[in-house]
């Protein structure tokens, strides 16, 4: 049984103005389309944030 799992955490970035979306909320848009009208994303990584147990 294959398992789909969405991955919340992937970042697009619209190479036109640089508006940064997430697939969440790209998702949620009838198409994929930047607020500036273009169409044409990067996937860009968040930047992964290390946590430190403080004792
Ligand atoms: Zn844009």
């Amino acid at each position: 049984m294959a398992e789909q799992k969405v991955l919340t955490g992937a970042v697009y970035e619209c190479v036109k103005c640089g508006q940064r979306t997430t697939q969440e909320e790209l998702s949620r848009l009838p198409e994929v389309k930047c607020i500036c009208g273009y169409r044409v994303f990067k996937k860009v990584r968040p930047p992964v944030v290390k946590q430190l147990k403080a004792r």
